[in-house]
């Protein structure tokens, strides 16, 4: 049977290359494109010598090509780290509209379903707590993270429009804070963040009183959620992560308890609209999907320590502050 073609942008960061993995296991033909902004080439150099996978240099702002038939595109190309969205908010922003209007032309050209990486960030600072597919969010448009959050809701809107106006077969996966191998260490999300500074013998940088919640899910359990909504007929978003919620005080404390690090947890400011509070509920995946994380935070976190600690001395001694 003719193998299945997909395209995946963002292959090269940390979920695009999962997926990478994902469909190349599946024994898809996998067309990967990615401009490197904030992605690194070592986490899918393993794949290059397969006859069944491509790689393309290309920023998907501008015109996308791909030539000969396409089933299935991921859109998964946009900075997602906030360090990294506040230090390149206009890529952001033209990623999140110009990219993804490229891709639905591209995927209504070739009659291709496409899946788009949406976020839990949707939903901004919640009052709603977990947060359902209905409820709207409490989103600041013009703060610092507005060009990461409304970027991701213009794209659910434009993504709808081309559902509705266009028939194109669209899925919105909704992904809340996911961790495990291939992070960037230096990526300043919390889980690197704490880690690698265990791991340097720094003391660990709580914003805030550390009361903000997050739930965070492992990679392998995302990877799997996105690959049945994509097989499924849904076209409304669906939440997926794990609803597991812990403060971020106490997620340090799990840290040190982790790496064994005699080093102790310090304060910092609290940044700008940074959410209070977030968990996914995630109904709607166990009713349509049948989808439910399996592997717990312990577990994730050992696997995701290990990984970190195998980095060459230099990737983990060189971390910009
Ligand atoms: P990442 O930074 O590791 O990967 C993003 C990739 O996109 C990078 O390789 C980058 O070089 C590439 N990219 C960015 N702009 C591009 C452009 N214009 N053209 C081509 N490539 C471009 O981040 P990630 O954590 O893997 O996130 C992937 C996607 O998932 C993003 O869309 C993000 O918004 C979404 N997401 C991630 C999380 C999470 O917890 N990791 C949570 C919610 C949503
Ligand atoms: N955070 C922290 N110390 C750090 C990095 C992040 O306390 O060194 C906090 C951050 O303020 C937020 C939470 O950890 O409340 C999760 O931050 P992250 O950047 O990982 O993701 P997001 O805010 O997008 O969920």
């Amino acid at each position: 049977m003719e193998r299945k073609r997909i395209l995946i942008t963002g292959a090269a960061g940390f979920l695009g290359s999962h997926l990478c993995d994902r469909f190349i296991k599946e024994d898809y033909h996998v067309i990967a494109m990615d401009n490197l902004i904030t992605g690194d080439l070592r986490n899918i150099e393993h794949l290059f010598k397969l006859e069944n996978f491509e790689f393309y240099n290309h920023d998907v702002s501008k015109f996308v090509h791909v030539a000969g038939k396409l089933d299935y595109i991921l859109h998964f190309a946009s900075p997602a780290s906030p360090i990294d969205y506040l230090k390149i908010p206009i890529q952001t922003l033209k990623v999140g509209s110009l990219g993804i209007h490229n891709l639905l032309g591209l995927a209504k050209d070739k009659n291709a379903r496409i899946l788009i990486a949406s976020t839990s960030e949707v939903y901004g600072d919640p009052n709603v707590n977990p947060q359902p597919e209905e409820y709207w969010g409490n989103v600041n448009p013009v703060g610092p993270r507005g060009v990461y959050d409304e970027a991701k809701r213009f794209q659910e809107a434009i993504t709808m429009a081309y559902h509705t106006f266009h028939g194109v077969e669209t899925r919105i996966v909704r992904i809340f804070n996911t961790y495990g191998p291939r992070m960037r260490l230096n990526d300043g999300r919390v889980l690197p963040a704490f880690i690698g500074q265990a791991i340097r013998g720094e003391d660990l940088t709580v914003f805030g009183d550390g009361s903000q919640t997050r739930s965070f899910c492992y990679v392998d359990d995302l990877i799997e959620g996105i690959y049945r909504l994509l097989h499924s007929d849904y076209a409304q978003p669906v939440n997926i992560g794990n609803p597991d919620e812990i403060t971020i005080k106490q997620f340090g404390e799990e840290i040190i308890k982790l790496t064994g690090t005699t080093q102790k947890l310090i304060t910092k400011p609290l940044p700008t609209d940074d959410p209070k509070q977030r968990r996914p509920d995630i109904t709607k995946a166990k009713s349509l999907l049948g989808w439910e994380p399996k592997v717990s935070r312990a577990e994730g976190l050992k696997i995701t320590y290990e990984y970190f600690k195998s980095l060459p001395k230099e990737v983990i001694e060189k971390i910009e502050h």
